[in-house]
């Protein structure tokens, strides 16, 4: 192969649209040599046996949601664009079962399950344009993981297409399935560097009852946890969310999107509740009550429930305002740490100062799922300097802790050089030695999470 594998649907030089070039990160790096968009599992089998054969880089791309570079071409990539593949081939309305191309956006899989009764339980800002091979690939995580855990939960088999094109396909709907190495466990969270997903059975739930919403101020901190696990032991499973969000963050949410402040104290901390029972069950009154047992013992000072469905789609908006955020605070960093609930007051304490000290011209807000241990810092504007030097601040600043440098959002191209902060030699060589097994050549998105 001299050039490029010959295929249907590739685009190539001028046809190539700025939009495969980057994804949410906003890194560029150069121009692949051909865009292709497989429509079947044959064609990404057919596409990698050349590739194989040539040593030729590939780059796999889902809906390029992902922040951390995973999914940008190199020079003279070839691009294995998986948009095309998009079909939602079956639903097993009886038990709950649903099998896709991995290209179908999550927004398509939420709603193919809700037209039959079921519920895809994933949820994330992205949804209209993330595909769920994505959200695979990255282990996704989003607002109920509380309750229904990462993608890698919702997901029962995997189909998937290895760097020499072999087809392997572990479909099958089971809950149970004892039989040894399960492919769920070496392709979901890899981000594309041991194979290319195809297709996907996902696990349905039941839908959720009428959602109560809340939203609560604190103001210290350390009161989230007492708070959080207060919650948990008043609703148990019906808590479905507990997202929270420092004050200057709100401000500047409600700035930007015209909506009205939702709490008129002056609190630090603010905390959107969300719970829900069975269908046709409101969760309303035990949830106030819970509430009113926090107030009691000053886990918080302020709280005001949603009254209306479009109450709560007020609050939600709040919190779902990451983009319009990022625009304004460009050029950002956007970093989305783990830390166990015990060391998470501190090591705020910790960076706060030295954030404002260092970065005196950036806001710095924090926001995330507590309950998943999860904590995201949106700082900006940066200048390039500053842009270069925040991120190995903060992951500094984490060495020592017992957290991860990336919760949900992937290691990707730009978190690789500080893998080691939060993963030891063995554990990286072990990750090498299953990746020269799998994709000897390293052709399948080389450069991500290590090189
Ligand atoms: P891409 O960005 O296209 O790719 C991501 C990585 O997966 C790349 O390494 C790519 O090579 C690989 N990949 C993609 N498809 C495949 C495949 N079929 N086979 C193998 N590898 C593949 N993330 C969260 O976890 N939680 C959130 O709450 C969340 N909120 C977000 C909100 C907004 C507004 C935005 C823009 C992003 C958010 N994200 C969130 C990040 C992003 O949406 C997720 O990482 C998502 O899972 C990426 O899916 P994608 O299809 O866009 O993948």
């Amino acid at each position: 192969m001299s050039t490029h594998p010959h295929f249907i649907n590739g685009l190539e030089g001028a046809d190539i649209d700025e939009r495969f070039l980057s994804d949410w990160s906003g890194l560029v790096i150069g121009r692949p040599a051909v865009v292709l968009r497989p429509r079947n599992t044959d064609e990404v089998s057919a596409i990698l046996k050349q590739c194989h054969a040539a040593r030729r880089r590939v780059t796999i791309q889902g809906g390029l949601t992902g922040v951390s570079g995973g999914a940008v071409p190199e020079d003279g990539d070839v691009v294995i664009n998986l948009e095309r593949m998009n079909r939602i081939e079956h639903i097993d309305a009886l038990e709950g079962v649903m099998r896709v191309q991995a290209g179908a956006t999550l927004q398509a899989v939420q709603e193919a399950a809700a037209a039959e009764n079921w519920m895809f339980a994933v949820d994330l800002g992205a949804r209209g344009t993330c595909q769920v091979g994505g959200n695979a690939a990255t282990n996704a995580g989003g607002v109920r993981v509380l309750r229904y855990g990462t993608m890698r939960d919702s997901i029962l088999g995997v189909e998937v297409v290895l760097a020499d094109g072999t087809i392997v396909s572990s479909l099958k709907g089971l809950v149970k399935n004892s039989t040894g190495l399960d492919p769920r466990s070496l392709f979901v969270g890899t981000e594309g560097t041991l194979g290319v997903i195809t297709r996907l059975t996902l696990r349905l739930r039941s839908p959720m009852g009428t959602l109560s919403t809340a939203l609560v101020g604190a103001s210290e901190f350390e009161r989230l946890p007492q708070l959080l696990r207060r919650l948990r032991q008043g609703l148990g499973e019906n808590l479905s969310a507990f997202e929270f969000m420092s004050a200057p963050f709100v401000e500047m949410a409600c700035a930007l999107t015209d909506t009205p402040r939702p709490l008129s104290g002056d609190a630090a901390w603010y905390v959107l509740v969300e719970a829900s029972g069975m269908p046709g069950e409101s969760m309303d009154e035990r949830l106030q009550d819970v509430l009113a047992a926090a107030l009691d013992a000053a886990e918080i000072t302020d709280c005001v429930q949603a009254t209306s469905l479009a109450h709560a789609e007020r609050l939600w908006r709040v919190r779902d305002s990451i983009p319009e955020v990022l625009t304004h605070l460009k050029r950002a960093v956007t970093m989305d740490i783990g830390l166990p609930w015990s060391e998470t007051a501190d090591f705020i304490a910790q960076i706060d100062e030295e954030l404002k000290a260092r970065f005196p011209n950036a806001h710095h807000l924090l926001l995330g799922h507590l309950g998943d241990n999860n904590l995201h810092l949106l700082s900006g504007p940066l200048d390039e300097h500053e842009y270069e030097a925040l991120e190995p601040f903060v992951f500094d600043a984490m060495r020592g802790r017992s957290g991860t440098i990336s919760a949900e959002h992937g290691i990707g191209r730009l978190k690789k050089p500080y893998l080691s902060v939060c993963r030891s030699d063995e554990e990286i060589s072990l990750m090498r030695r299953v990746k020269d097994a799998l994709d000897p050549q390293h052709i399948l998105n080389p450069g991500r999470i290590f090189d």
